[in-house]
């Protein structure tokens, strides 16, 4: 154990200056000991603040519609879940709450939905276009899988940004918790993203039923090839309207884990406090925070569809309105001594603006 020990402070002493760490190393790092994981976390926090600054880049969430054509096994609105109501916002709903975003200070707003047959590629553009012809925001679009010529459709009209998640590095994992999905596809999109100039973000699930220390690894080193822009990561919290109802969900430390290895790999990438972890532990977001993330992505979405919106259960801040959690979560930024950025959060990356 104390070689093992030995070992840890050597690869966070090279991750320090170095993004480059073997699968082997990222495996020890992860099977760290809970009590002596501070130095994973304090030397991706040295790395955070190195490469990204203080500031937290707010991002407002707006969620605005709950259907879902496909059937995620461990997703709360998967299209098979009869047993909530469905909603979605009208055109005039979404441009009025990005409105009411950049009022209450947000430069950024990220648009999310199921993979929702009524949102072509030309009705996201309309809705994107109408938003940008208001606002100063910069808009990220989080609405699943597109072809080519809708990807482009919808960069045309202004997005800058696209999130889609790959969940798991093994594709005969992501195979069998989606099964109208198909992992190569996936990881087609990125590529298609990336090349019509989409500033792009994916991650994955801390803790899925079926997940080694091997596939974890994996998920890591598959971000870093990625070179993505953004990466989100959170723990699989199992959800009593799925199959996986009853599975062991992902826990708070293994999560902080894979943020942590996220940063040393990935440099200056943007990295959320995910809500998920905030809703394992009610300081799970600062303590991200604290181990190499610097984005928060607060929940703007008009309250009454909040409730219908909840891919995993126990999701904070559901009943908070968008002027309160702006406050709450700038207190909990600056008791860090950390900054509220005031910017639009673009891409560190130099080659991607
Ligand atoms: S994870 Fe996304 S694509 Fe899958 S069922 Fe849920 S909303 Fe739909």
């Amino acid at each position: 154990m104390e070689n093992n020990m030995k070992k840890v402070y050597a690869i966070c002493e090279k991750a320090l200056h170095s993004g480059n760490l073997s699968k082997e190393e990222i495996i020890l790092l992860l099977q760290c000991p809970e009590e002596q994981s501070d130095i994973i976390f304090q030397t991706a926090d040295a790395v955070r603040k190195k490469e990204v600054g203080d500031q937290v880049h707010l991002r407002g969430l707006i969620e605005f519609s709950n259907y879902c054509k496909k059937n995620c096994e461990y997703c709360g609105i998967r299209g098979k879940n009869k047993s909530i109501d469905r909603y979605r916002l009208s055109q005039e709903e979404i441009l009025q709450t990005a409105i009411r975003a950049e009022s209450l200070g947000y430069r950024s707003v990220v648009m999310q939905s199921g993979e929702d047959p009524f949102f072509t590629a030309e009705i996201l553009a309309d809705m994107i276009s109408t938003i940008k012809s208001h606002t100063d925001l910069a808009i990220t679009l989080s609405a699943g899988e597109f072809s080519y010529d809708e990807y482009k459709i919808i960069k045309e009209a202004g997005a800058d940004r696209y999130l889609l998640r790959f969940e798991t590095s093994s594709e005969e994992l992501y195979q069998k918790l989606h099964p109208d999905s198909d992992f190569h596809q996936r990881i087609k999109c990125l590529h298609i993203l990336e090349e019509l100039g989409y500033q792009v973000g994916s991650g994955f699930m801390v803790g899925l039923p079926g997940e080694t220390p091997e596939i974890l690894a994996d998920n890591l080193l598959l971000l870093q090839k990625l070179d993505l822009d953004m990466a989100g990561i959170g723990p699989f919290l199992p959800n009593s309207d799925t199959n996986l109802a009853g599975a062991q969900g992902g826990t708070l430390i293994n999560s902080l884990k894979a943020v942590a290895i996220a940063r040393l790999l990935l440099r200056n990438a943007h990295i959320p406090a995910t809500t998920a972890m905030g809703s394992l532990d009610p300081k799970g977001r600062e303590k991200a925070l604290q181990a190499g993330a610097n984005v928060v992505m607060p929940n703007v979405t008009p309250e009454e569809f909040r409730e219908m919106y909840q891919l995993y259960p126990n999701k904070i801040c559901l009943r908070d309105d968008p002027a309160h959690c702006r406050k709450c979560i700038t207190g909990k930024i600056q008791g860090l001594g950390r900054t509220v950025s005031t910017e639009h959060g673009h891409s560190l990356k130099i080659d991607r603006i």
